[in-house]
């Protein structure tokens, strides 16, 4: 059943703020087309404040400031918001289910790894304190040297719609636990759960300015993130054409950037798999969160040999995917998250045909649905890899298909793309698994399997996918500074 969007401002040095021009931007259900609620829209003028508290929470009490509370401390705070999480789990999730069309149950799982990751980099934290003043061996009995790992300072989190809490989570822990403050900008298409955030940190006493939540336009809130002087990085996922954007401006006051872009991941499957398991994984790194993904494997690569029952099986297990109202119980696809979105994505199908690809499942809204913006889930054939739907990212439940006779088409059709965020290889010949994992450029590969992720391991990618990388200790590095502090320790004159 759905629930009441509650009526949030922004979250501005511990407290809720009115934005200073007043602006709110309305939030529309994708299920029902209907606008629901609204959300403040930050400009310039806020993200003034937002930094100034951001800088007032590094430097406010010496000794006592976020960056230098030890990483135990910062851990407290963060095992305490994963313990909000989980109280409010179920509600989470169904605002989040409301505001971007995400199946509850995928909804539910979001949640638990949001929490599992605020706890995963609590962790981190404490481990950080013993990693401090860590020795380093130098040729010279002379000097002594030694390296500390230091907060970079204030971090500009600017993310997108399509895991909106566990997008935030992914940044905001990692940069609270290395002792950065930081200011979150959601996508203005899901912002909802992000301001609950807010809500969760002031009920744990987060010191006031560590975390700093601006709603609000990309051009707008986010251009004014990416290109304040007092900003010290900027963390990004978004699309590539965004992240050129962010790019740009920080290049001017040589901010460091970490970048999340797009992706055009293939899955490659060979002749020797066990088809249905091969049509299962098929159908999650495509299908999963309507497509929505950034490593969606949305292009099969298969083996001419399997290619007609592959095929054949794929089409009949997505005619069982139940497409509804994402709250309903056992709903497989909802709607994309936007009309603007869901007209792109229709606009790519109608391209591919007007190229001369083949419709063979899908294409269309589904009859049984009037309102909404739900796509069926749809696959393409006779795909050319000049075609549009072979080399852009559609971000929406479409998989284009070619096949392969030899390993090396196979690799060639694969790393034909621009981007290189993951890729999937399915085959029981594990030699050739390895073989492959080596030579696909991309910055996961999943044998026998897609998507999965981990908090322990590194997520990021290659080419137009970006550079840097997230979860793990990876992670953690992303906000951090290396500082090397080395001492003359001999009583000779040098
Ligand atoms: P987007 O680039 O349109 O927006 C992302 C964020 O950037 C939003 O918060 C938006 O408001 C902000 N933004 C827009 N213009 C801006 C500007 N000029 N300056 C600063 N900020 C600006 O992307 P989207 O449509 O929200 O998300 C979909 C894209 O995100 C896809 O390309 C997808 O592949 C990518 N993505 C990547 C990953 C990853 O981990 N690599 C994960 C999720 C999504």
């Amino acid at each position: 059943m759905a629930i009441p969007i509650p009526s949030r401002q922004l979250f501005i040095d511990g407290n809720w703020k009115e934005p200073i021009l007043k602006k709110r931007i309305p939030i529309v259900n994708p299920t029902t087309e209907e606008i629901i609620g609204d959300i403040p829209a930050a400009t310039a003028e806020d993200v003034e404040v937002a930094v100034e508290a951001a800088r007032r929470a590094l430097a406010r009490n010496k000794g006592k400031d976020w960056a230098l509370a030890s990483g135990a401390v910062r851990a407290k705070y963060l095992r305490a918001i994963a313990a909000k999480i989980k109280e409010r789990k179920s509600e989470l999730a169904k605002l989040e289910t409301i505001d971007c069309g995400k199946p509850l149950n995928e909804a539910e799982g979001d949640m638990e790894d949001v929490a599992g990751c605020f706890e995963y980099y609590a962790d981190l934290a404490e481990g950080l304190d013993a990693k401090q003043n860590a020795p380093v061996s130098l040729p010279m009995k002379a000097f002594k040297s030694y390296v500390i790992k230091e907060p970079i300072g204030v971090v500009g989190l600017i993310i997108p719609w399509n895991y909106p809490l566990l997008m935030a989570a992914w940044k905001v822990a990692p940069a609270l636990a290395a002792g950065c403050a930081a200011i979150l900008k959601p996508s203005e298409l899901a912002s909802v759960t992000c301001l609950e955030l807010a809500e969760v940190c002031r009920e744990v006493d987060l010191p006031a300015g560590v975390l700093n939540i601006l709603t609000g336009l990309g051009p707008e809130a986010g251009a004014s993130l990416a290109s304040h002087p007092h900003v010290d990085k900027i963390a990004f996922t978004g699309s590539t054409m965004t992240g050129v954007k962010i790019m740009t401006a920080a290049a001017k006051m040589v901010k460091p950037v970490s970048l999340e872009l797009g992706g055009k991941s293939p899955i490659v499957v060979f002749e020797d798999v066990d088809i249905d398991k091969a049509v299962e994984w098929t159908l999650y790194g495509c299908f999963y969160t309507n497509g929505q993904i950034c490593s969606a494997t949305s292009r099969l690569i298969v083996h001419e040999s399997i290619a007609a029952e592959f095929l054949d099986r794929l089409v009949k297990w997505s005619e069982n995917i139940k497409i509804s109202d994402p709250l309903e119980e056992g709903c497989k696809l909802g709607p994309i998250v936007s009309r603007g979105q869901y007209e792109k994505v229709l606009k790519f199908i109608s391209t591919a045909k007007s190229e001369g690809a083949t419709i063979l499942y899908g294409g269309a809204r589904p009859e049984h649905l009037k309102k909404g913006f739900f796509v069926e889930p749809t696959i393409i054939t006779d795909v050319k890899t000049s075609m549009q739907i072979w080399r852009e990212e559609v971000f929406g439940p479409v998989l284009s298909v070619k096949t392969f006779t030899t390993e090396d088409e196979a690799i060639e059709l694969a790393n034909d793309t621009h981007y290189g965020l993951g890729a999937a290889v399915i085959s029981k010949d594990l030699e050739r698994c390895d073989r492959l994992s080596k030579v696909l450029q991309a910055g996961t590969v999943w044998i026998n399997c897609s998507q999965p992720c981990f908090f322990q391991a590194a997520f990021g990618g290659i080419k137009w996918s970006g550079f840097g990388r997230e979860l793990g200790e990876w992670g953690l590095e992303n906000y951090l500074s290396v500082k090397q502090v080395t001492h003359y320790v001999s009583d000779e004159p040098w």
